[in-house]
């Protein structure tokens, strides 16, 4: 509540704080006598009311539990549906959460509601978190250690993957330098041979097995 007696020269809002103060304290208390009284209670030793607590208790949601489920968002992207008045409200535009039955319209949106307090509630959670211990930190430490370890390994295997089709490639390509090396060395060998005899000879022999010429006359 803004005081009225002091001026404001500003945009800012002022408050009475001495008002807000005595609202504070007077809350403080009456919760302190609502435990008190809740105390008594128990003390007393009324059955029903014992029993009546036992039940709420076991209703109680349970604390909030991390999704084992990898939410799809994505499965109905650029699909085009027609929406009509009988349609279930599942294959209806949107994402539908089936748990609230409810639609929401965009991806945001619906992230938003299933990490939503409504939604958790639906489900029998409430928002609590659990509180870890020294063990779970630990456990948690090492698995994501492990974890590491596995990622440096597979690197390692595709390094070494590609190594291996490198060197095979070397020596693919040192047994094509060999066969052309050779084929030239017999070209020679019978060019030699022939260097006397006329070209259509030559060119009959070239036309029998089965190319136009010895190439020969480039040099
Ligand atoms: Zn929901």
């Amino acid at each position: 509540m803004s005081v009225p007696g002091v001026r404001c020269d500003d945009h800012r809002r002022r408050w009475d704080i001495r008002e807000y103060e005595k609202k504070a304290s007077n809350r403080i208390e009456n919760l302190r006598s609502v435990k008190k009284q809740s105390a008594e209670d128990e003390e007393s030793g009324d059955e029903a009311e014992i029993e009546r607590k036992a039940v709420e208790k076991k209703i109680a949601r349970t604390l909030l539990q991390a999704r084992e489920f990898k939410v799809d968002l994505e499965s109905r992207l650029g699909k085009s549906v027609i929406v009509t008045k009988a349609t279930a409200p599942s294959d209806a535009g949107g994402y539908y959460c089936n748990v609230c039955d409810c639609i929401v319209k965009d991806s945001i949106n619906f992230l938003d509601h299933i990490n939503g307090k409504k939604h958790q509630r639906n489900m029998g959670m409430s928002m609590r978190v659990e509180r870890s211990n020294v063990d779970q930190v630990r456990k948690r430490i090492e698995m994501n250690k492990a974890k590491q370890n596995q990622v440096v390994k597979e690197y390692n295997f595709e390094e070494r993957l590609k190594e291996a089709k490198e060197e095979e490639e070397k020596i693919r390509a040192q047994r094509r330098d060999k066969k052309k090396e050779s084929k030239k060395r017999k070209l020679e060998e019978y060019q030699s041979l022939q260097d006397d005899d006329d070209a259509g000879n030559e060119d009959a022999m070239a036309a029998v097995m089965g190319f136009s010429g010895f190439g020969g006359s480039k040099k």
